[in-house]
């Protein structure tokens, strides 16, 4: 279980989030909410990358809120990035050999199968600017479920992929949960994912609006909109 306590992140004179309280148990965990609401950067704290301005990040009762996002990943922590980054040199086939201890191409291959691509012909493929957003988010998301990691964070995993092969992955990732028993926090807008979450939480302007389930959360999120108080924008 993972539990934010009064998280608070700051960034050039900026509340970016403010007072953040959660739990988050071994289940799909939803964040969804606004642009600029502070999603990635709340993804970015549970893993590591970004270090509160104060509070404290609890994993399964033990305080790592100073642990790095090495010391994390070696406690089974893993990130998607909303944008991916592109490994030159590296082939798919060298990645997803990277994330598992199964070096067998058929194994390689499923992982692959599993988020809509075709391994024989993504296998041999390099990373490089040759691959479309779409097909390095698919990999990505292979390479996570690939680790098998107690903790998973994707975060908006359907950018760059079609609402159609999104909809195929969102079983996938479910299957993946259910099988595992581990947590996935995921950052989503698509109302599929929203459906088959166990907890959604809402975030607008740095602030937890509502947790809870889609009957509770979905029609709070017509009426979020990205606001600004300097200019008047709302
Ligand atoms: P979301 O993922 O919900 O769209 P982000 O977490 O990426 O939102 O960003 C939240 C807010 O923080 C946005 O207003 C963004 O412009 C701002 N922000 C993010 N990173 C920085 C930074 N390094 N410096 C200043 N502002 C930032
Ligand atoms: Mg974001």
């Amino acid at each position: 279980m993972i539990e934010l306590k009064n998280i608070c992140f700051e960034q050039n004179g900026k509340q970016i989030l403010k007072n953040i309280n959660l739990k988050l148990d071994n289940e799909i965990n939803v964040i969804t909410g606004p642009n600029g609401a502070g999603k990635s950067t709340l993804a970015k704290i549970i893993m590591g990358i970004e270090n509160p301005t104060s509070g404290s990040i609890l994993y399964n009762g033990q305080d790592i809120t100073d642990f790095s996002v090495t010391d994390r990943a070696k406690m089974g922590f893993s990130f998607a990035f909303q944008q991916p980054v592109r490994f030159k040199g590296l082939k798919v086939n060298d990645l997803l050999k990277i994330a598992t201890k199964n070096n067998k191409e058929i194994a390689l291959g499923n992982y692959l199968t599993k988020v809509g691509l075709c391994a024989k012909e993504y296998l041999p493929r390099e990373l490089s600017g040759s691959l479309s957003g779409g097909e390095l988010k698919r990999i990505e998301i292979a390479s996570v479920l690939a680790k098998n990691s107690e903790i998973n964070i994707f975060d908006e995993p359907e950018a760059g992929i079609d609402l159609w092969s999104f909809n195929n992955l969102v079983e996938t990732f479910s299957e993946y949960q259910k099988t595992n028993n581990n947590m996935i926090v995921m950052i989503s807008h698509q109302e599929k994912m929203i459906a088959l979450a166990d907890k959604i939480i809402l975030l607008s302007g740095g602030e937890i609006i509502k947790v809870g389930k889609k009957e509770q959360v979905m029609p709070l999120l017509g009426t979020m909109l990205v606001s600004c108080n300097k200019c008047g924008v709302n």
